[in-house]
């Protein structure tokens, strides 16, 4: 057997191996000691940095030192020990194979002194690859119980950057991003958008904890986090109430989820143009008007067509009208029917608890049944058959539960259309859209004189909520 000139040196440093005194430079260095006691020559070195072999993630490296092999560059391989090299069983087989095939026969370990290719050497190698393998196995079950015991325990996952409300504990409420917190999911309860809710966060200049710009998924993760009402969550689960003060509550939590699946529902992403979109019917045809900008006007218009069944026969100039609707709203806002009207809304929290019951058992009912799939009790295909009229229920159910907390729109408002119709203008469009939106079913105009300008009141039919 010839001395090797073209040995390959492989070193690996895990995160896993802080502390042993392994690192990946004294692998390195032990390996071409070992080499110039041997006599060899080392033609190349092979480092793969912070990788976890038994994670299954690649090995670069290691991937280019096999293949160097296969093409016959290198004769010849030193490791500073063979849990370097492999750390799964089925990895020393590849390995070994790999050598075969390149008829290399020089391998040499700095530690461990394990010769591959005797019979007893190779016996060894398999076993202490098998008992590395258990070990990084056992470390990861190690690892992945303490983390659930946290989550049991309802401890904070502790990620890299604290979450915006918290101190760097993960636990300690912070005053003023918390109020803004609160901000944030009263105005996106209101109907806001999450578009223009970061845009209002920048214009505040209200910091992220990361100090980057607001990002409408940040924002959305944030409000959807059940964090915020006090839940530890483990894969995606709720385990555990956690140990930390609540921001908000969870019937808030409850409904920004179901506020989110109506917007999911309804499809409507776009930014609001204009005030009443979605709300006024046409007179003469009863379907909805559409927004549409000309060059000197903005209009609501019926429009014929496939799209939108209209008769085409009417259109209403936009100004006017959003001025007098708008109008009507605040001083309904004042109005005892309005009181009289929400007084009997308040039933409706009894109806909120009935469709949150459903959402629960829906949402149960879908985990016993991703259960019994893991389990194997059921199929793929019976799964997925399952899941489709429980997930149509779920849905349903959240946008039944929507539609009640348009009553949140107008928290503080009532009784108060006088003061905040000298702010009106100031509100942007919208947190106007949600407050007409919250006391308005729609409205229905009335055929008019084509090209007036001047609104006609006589045209205007408000349909209040009720
Ligand atoms: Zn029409």
């Amino acid at each position: 057997m010839s001395t090797p000139n073209r040995a390959a040196v492989y070193a690996r440093i895990s995160s896993d191996i802080e502390g042993t005194g392994a690192g990946v430079a004294r692998q390195v260095e032990d390996c071409r000691k070992l080499a110039a006691g041997l006599g060899w020559q080392v033609a190349g070195e092979y480092v793969d940095n912070d990788i976890s072999a038994y994670s299954g993630k690649r090995r670069p490296e290691y991937e280019r030192m096999l293949a160097d092999l296969a093409d016959g560059l290198v004769d010849g391989v030193l490791v500073y020990h063979i849990d370097r090299l492999t750390r799964r069983p089925i990895e020393l087989e590849e390995f070994l194979g790999a050598l075969d095939r390149a008829r290399v026969r020089q391998v040499k370990f700095v530690t461990g002194d394990t010769d591959v290719f005797s019979g007893d050497g190779l016996m060894m190698a398999r076993v202490m690859a098998a008992m590395a393998a258990k070990e990084s196995a056992d470390k990861s079950r190690r690892v992945a119980r303490k983390h659930q015991q946290n989550a049991t325990e309802g401890k904070p996952h502790k990620g890299a950057t604290r979450p915006f409300g918290y101190e760097a504990d993960f636990v300690t409420v912070r005053a003023d991003e918390a109020e803004v917190y609160r901000q944030l999911v009263a105005r996106f309860l209101a109907g806001e958008s999450t578009r223009s809710l970061a845009a209002w966060l920048s214009a505040n200049e209200v910091p992220t904890v990361t100090g980057s710009d607001w990002q409408t998924s940040t924002l959305k993760n944030m409000l959807i986090n059940p964090r915020y009402a006090g839940f530890r969550v483990h894969r995606g689960q709720i385990a555990a109430t956690g140990q930390w003060d609540p921001i908000i509550t969870e019937e808030q939590h409850r409904q920004i989820l179901a506020k989110y699946a109506e917007k999911k529902n309804s499809g409507r992403r776009a930014p609001q143009r204009y005030l009443l979109s979605g709300m006024l019917r046409c007179g003469k045809c009863g379907v909805r008007l559409y927004s549409s900008a000309r060059k000197t006007s903005r209009r609501y218009v019926c429009l014929s067509g496939p799209d939108h069944g209209g008769c085409g026969g009417l259109a209403i100039t936009a100004d006017p009208l959003e001025r007098f609707v708008a109008d009507a709203v605040l001083y309904r806002l004042d109005t005892s029917e309005l009181a009289d009207t929400l007084a009997g809304r308040s039933s409706s929290d009894e109806r909120a608890a009935d469709l949150t019951t459903a959402l629960d058992e829906a949402t149960e009912r879908l985990e016993q049944l991703a259960l019994a799939f893991a389990n194997g009790d059921i199929s793929m295909r019976e799964w997925m058959t399952a899941r489709k009229p429980i997930e149509q229920r779920l849905m349903t159910t959240q946008r039944q539960l929507a539609a009640i907390t348009h009553t949140t729109a107008l928290t503080g408002l009532v009784g108060n259309g006088e003061a905040l119709s000298r702010s009106w203008q100031s509100l942007n469009l919208s947190r106007q859209h949600a407050i007409v939106e919250a006391l308005v079913d729609h409205v229905v105009i009335g055929p008019g004189t084509p090209g007036a300008q001047a609104l006609d009141p006589g045209r205007v039919c408000v349909v209040w909520r009720h």
